[in-house]
């Protein structure tokens, strides 16, 4: 279907609603998305025709709730071009999935291994990691990107013969810039490491192959890509997953238990304990057919055309500061030294225009760039150019008042 903003709008009934006679501009979608009205269909239909437990009941609505939920499973597969549905794993969300991998991978860590990272990371790609490294006296090491995600020919030499776990995000989302994983990946392979990647930023937005990255893990969450929330997957190659230890235990996850053992189910279900959020599953699996019925170049195009008026319309104004890439983002990442983003975040919001001001999870990375927070406004496939457009007006209108 050829892809048109106006048109998906009507899909988005929540973008109609106003605050003070102006009309709500939605530009934090970096931080989670509006849901379309196919997404919340089928969690109501679920909920009114086949709610039950899954995997469990011998009955009618339990069959159907199971195939519902699996069926969702093969839909998230096929997403991402993974071989089988065995490799998803439903979880929370990017947190739970990089949590699992780094409580799952413990085992095989020791003292003095290394575990790299990249100086754009989320926290939840950082923290994860960190703690791993306290638990097992392994050294957490920073991969320096650059703020464009610059790949410079030195970065090879960060990949050891100790290099155990390299993670990296897909996308960063403070400030847009993707990271050149092709190259990171191919010296994380060289050295044997096991690799994650952080796709939170990047599932709505691109046509994410799994195979074709050939990464050991990739992680994402349903609420960045019009699906609900509390539902997200892990991805992973089944060798990968089969080397995880669950990172936590219960019903669902076992073949049999007695009380001097338990022998654990196959996959997916060994890394699934406890009723899953089956209409989560049900719901991203609905944004997956949203998103892949959509011309999904031409969708990322619009975003980024979005997000090129706002960077073109604003580098102008020697006030701003940009920290975002000129071109190929979906997002705009910006300061103006001596005024508070917290204020140019109220005035905004006093005209109807939701943004993000803060450190995005990312302390680290604000501190690289020298700056306490920015204010971020991220594009989705609904955005308009005028809702860019009166981002920069009345952006430049808070300047004028507040610098
Ligand atoms: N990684 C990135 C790049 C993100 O943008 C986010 C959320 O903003 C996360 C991880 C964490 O996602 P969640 O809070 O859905 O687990």
């Amino acid at each position: 279907m050829a892809f048109s903003s106006s048109n998906i709008r009507s899909d988005f009934p929540i973008l109609n609603v106003t605050t003070d006679d102006h009309p709500i501009v939605y530009l934090d979608n970096a931080a989670t998305t509006q849901k379309p009205l196919p997404v919340l269909q089928s969690i109501q239909d679920y909920y009114l025709y086949s709610n039950a437990n899954v995997h469990r009941g011998a009955h009618f609505l339990s069959d159907r709730a199971t195939s519902a939920f699996e069926s969702a499973r093969n839909t998230v597969a096929a997403f991402l071009h993974a071989p089988e549905n065995s490799h998803v794993i439903w979880t929370k969300g990017t947190t739970e999935s990089i949590n699992m991998v780094a409580y799952g991978l413990e085992h095989l860590i020791e003292v003095d291994d290394e575990i790299l990272i990249t100086s754009l990371e989320h926290h939840a790609n950082l923290v994860p990691w960190q703690q791993l490294a306290f638990r097992t006296g392994a050294r957490l090491r920073v991969l320096p990107l650059t703020s464009t995600g610059e790949w410079e020919a030195e970065y090879a030499n960060y990949f050891t013969d100790k290099t155990k776990i390299f993670a990296s995000t897909h996308i960063s989302n403070a400030i847009g810039a993707s990271t050149p994983l092709a190259n990171m990946l191919n010296e994380a392979k060289k050295v044997g490491a096991y690799t994650l990647v952080d796709g939170a930023q990047a599932v709505a937005h691109y046509e994410v192959d799994v195979t074709a990255l050939d990464c050991d893990f990739y992680v994402f969450s349903g609420h960045k890509m019009y699906a609900p929330t509390g539902i997200g997957v892990l991805y992973g190659k089944s060798s990968a997953l089969e080397t995880l230890l669950p990172y936590q235990t219960g019903g669902e996850m076992v073949r049999h238990v007695a009380y001097q053992a338990t022998e654990f189910n196959v996959l997916p279900y060994r890394l699934e304990a406890g009723t899953p959020h089956i209409e989560g599953a049900i719901g991203l699996a609905a944004a997956c057919d949203y998103l892949t019925k959509q011309d999904r170049p031409e969708l990322l195009k619009w975003e980024q055309m979005l997000a090129k008026t706002v960077y073109d319309e604003l580098c102008l104004d020697p006030r701003i500061e940009i920290y975002s890439p000129s071109s190929n983002t979906t997002l705009v990442s910006l300061s103006v030294p001596n005024v508070h983003t917290l204020d140019l975040n109220s005035y905004l919001d006093s005209k109807g225009i939701g943004v993000r001001a803060g450190s995005h999870c990312a302390h680290p990375l604000m501190e690289q760039l020298g700056v306490g927070s920015t204010l971020r406004a991220s594009f989705a496939c609904y955005n308009t150019k005028q809702e860019a457009k009166r981002f920069c007006e009345v952006l430049l209108e808070a300047i004028d008042l507040l610098a």
